[in-house]
């Protein structure tokens, strides 16, 4: 299989750099030059859209409290929205990861919680209970203003139905198809504020059940909504394979980059940042991000080593 033949493919529209700040990733703990020249590095590599995502777990609603104080709350508030600004200056387009149904830590109570089976974890609600739905809307409605109320204008959303995510309960089932629904409604919802955006899947965690139940569904309820789909690459798991995903929905193809091939396997399902700076040739890093036909794409030894 050659790599180097160039002619037969083209650049990749969307280069995302998922860059979570928090869990202790890097982006966590840098400073604004900091962030600002990881973001130039990330930018010379051909990356072109910036994405974060909002934990809450153990975090209050930093709306109720109106940004009145500045504990662990804000401060992730406040971290989040630098790098998003960030990014905004370098000119990177901007996308948010949401985990539908995960939600702050006051609003899980007994009349709102989720039922949770193994496979399904942090501040869950159900958005089958009355004024569920609602909450979780409402939640988005207050971080989409922020964004906007920033000068800040999402490009994409992205949803996750697991880590942290999912209901077992007889009225979300299957859960799948309860997520797709719920982040519809969260998407319709930020394309009020934000226009035009990008409707993006993850399928962090998707079984094969879940594929089919949920293209079954959205190509019978929401044909065309949903633009992109990540595939789940398990930890150990180098390559992944290829599953069912709603009709004109693009395959989003997970690239993991790391310092060594060890720690490649991994990362996870969406493109990542470079760690180890110029020390390749870019030729073979802008191959990496190029799109073509799957026989077309670098080796697995190719992607690892760099
Ligand atoms: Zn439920």
């Amino acid at each position: 299989m050659s790599t180097t033949n160039t002619n037969a493919i083209r650049p990749l529209r969307t280069r995302e750099l998922y860059a979570p700040s928090h869990f202790g990733n890097t982006y966590e703990a840098t400073l604004p030059g900091e962030m600002t020249g990881l973001l130039a590095e990330a930018k010379f590599w051909g990356f072109n859209r910036f994405c974060d995502w909002f934990d809450t777990i153990d975090l209050y609603n930093v709306y109720e409290k109106r940004h009145n104080l500045f504990n662990m709350p804000e401060a992730m508030w406040a971290r989040k929205f630098a790098n998003f600004e960030c990014a905004a200056a370098q000119g990177l387009g901007l996308g948010l990861v949401v985990t539908p149904n995960h939600v702050f830590s006051g609003q899980v109570t007994p009349a709102t919680e989720a039922r949770k089976e193994p496979n399904m974890f942090g501040q869950l609600v159900c958005p089958s209970r009355p004024g569920v739905t609602e909450m979780i809307l409402e939640n988005y409605r207050r971080l989409f203003g922020d964004f906007a109320a920033r000068g800040l204008r999402l490009e994409s959303l992205s949803g996750g139905a697991y880590d942290y995510g999912g209901c077992a309960c007889e009225q979300c089932r299957p859960w799948i198809v309860a997520f797709g629904k719920l982040f519809k409604q969260v998407a319709e919802l930020g394309r009020e504020f934000f226009g035009p955006m990008e409707v993006e899947l993850w399928g962090w965690w998707w079984t094969d059940d879940d594929h089919r139940a949920f293209s079954e569904w959205a190509d019978a309820q929401a044909p065309g909504f949903f633009q992109a789909m990540a595939y789940h690459l398990p930890y150990g798991v180098t390559d992944y394979a290829v599953r069912p995903i709603p009709a004109g929905c693009a395959e989003k193809r997970p690239l993991s980059i790391s310092r060594t091939a060890r720690r490649a396997v991994a990362m996870r399902t969406v493109t990542t940042a470079p760690t180890s700076r110029r020390c390749v040739s870019k030729k073979r890093f802008d191959t990496c991000l190029r799109a073509g036909p799957r026989d077309s794409w670098p080796t697995r030894k190719e992607i690892m080593t760099i």
